[in-house]
């Protein structure tokens, strides 16, 4: 009957119009979190440090000729702190809408692994004085290619959480090696850890664990992190208990400068 499959090509219609819909409110519902966590952002980790230094400025200014010289110094360099922190977080904000758009730059060339590793790892435990940076490398190929400036930004990131969720003194441990035709690096620490039904969202952007609130941070590292880690092939992986630590997986595929 002519009727009646009209009637069923029309309910699938409906069916598809419904899904592409349903797609639709789940894209703009995105949308949102990201408008409204980049407001919240914007506001906590923007405006209350920009007004900080606001306030020291004028201290400054107000008293600077009653102050010794050692005390000048002292609040430059804490004003000086704080301005670097406004700068990393504007580049964050920067980066994650450049891998948004396709619009970062993916160079690889040759790095030396071991050189490369050891420089990273040692100029990151001269920030992070309070917890010992372990590196261990297993067998590795004396080159890996792959963009050393991305790669670097990954790195930096993952070891940086490792050492902000992280009670002073405990150990963070960065571990290299290949596995399965793959550079694998792995990130851990016995910090804070995040909930088990939270670490599916950790890569998105602007998440932030419920364990973790106390702490300033933007929610963007991660993502950044997996955009990054992407553009080489590769995948991020991350392992938490709570109290205990987490553990974060980056495995980059040895044979991309076949492609
Ligand atoms: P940020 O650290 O700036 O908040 P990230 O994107 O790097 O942003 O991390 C997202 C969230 O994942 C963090 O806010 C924190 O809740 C959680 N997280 C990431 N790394 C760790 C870690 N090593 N230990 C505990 N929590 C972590």
């Amino acid at each position: 009957e002519p009727a009646m499959i009209l009637s069923v090509l029309d309910v699938e219609e409906l069916h598809v119009t419904e899904q592409r819909l349903s797609e639709a409110l789940d894209r703009e519902r995105e949308l949102n979190r990201v408008q409204q966590q980049l407001v919240s952002v914007v506001s906590h980790e923007l405006r209350t440090p920009l007004a900080v230094i606001d306030s020291a400025v004028q201290r400054l200014r107000r008293h600077a000729r009653v102050w010794s010289e050692d005390e000048i110094d002292n609040r430059l360099e804490q004003l000086r702190y704080k301005v670097q922190k406004l700068s990393k977080l504007s580049e964050s904000l920067l980066d994650a809408a450049r891998l948004d758009e396709g619009r970062i730059p993916f160079r690889p060339t040759a790095i030396k692994l071991d050189e490369w590793l050891g420089r990273i790892v040692q100029q990151q435990q001269e920030l992070a004085t309070a917890n010992p940076i372990f590196l261990q490398r297993g067998l590795l190929p004396e080159e890996f290619f792959g963009d050393p400036q991305l790669l670097e930004q990954i790195l930096v990131n993952l070891i940086g959480n490792a050492v902000k969720y992280s009670p002073h003194g405990t150990p963070v441990s960065v571990d290299a090696r290949i596995v399965e035709q793959r550079l694998r690096l792995t990130i851990s620490d016995q910090g804070l850890g995040i909930p088990l039904a939270e670490q599916s969202q950790v890569f998105e952007r602007f998440f932030r664990a419920s364990t973790t609130l106390a702490i300033h941070g933007t929610g963007l590292g991660l993502y950044i992190c997996r955009q990054m880690a992407e553009l080489h092939g590769g995948t991020i992986d991350l392992q938490s208990v709570p109290g205990l630590g987490t553990r974060v997986t980056v495995e980059l595929p040895l044979a991309h400068a076949l492609d």
